[in-house]
């Protein structure tokens, strides 16, 4: 699947949201206290078509298997946004 990662804090721009075919991609609430606060994708919904990666205007959104070193613990918490433990 593909993971949004750091980039997108502080952006939120949503333009992925409005392509996802499968509705893969949610917003955490809006809120001061939230620490990510971002767009997330659902691991297991995601098809990798890769759309929303081609629109975010902040190169947020990476493959799983190309997510920037500084970033790894942004896969984590994609999937835990909708899966916690
Ligand atoms: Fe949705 Fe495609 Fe992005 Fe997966 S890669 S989150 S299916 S737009």
């Amino acid at each position: 699947p593909y993971v949004i990662t750091e980039p997108c804090i502080g952006s939120k721009d949503a333009s992925c949201y409005d392509v996802c075919p499968v509705d893969a991609i949610q917003p955490t609430p809006d809120g001061p206290d939230d620490n990510h606060d971002q767009l997330f994708i659902d691991p297991v919904a995601c098809i990798d078509c890769g759309a929303c990666q081609a629109v975010c205007p902040v190169e947020a959104i990476y493959g799983d298997d190309e997510v920037p070193e500084q970033w790894r613990s942004w896969i984590a918490v994609n999937k835990d946004f909708f899966q916690p433990a």
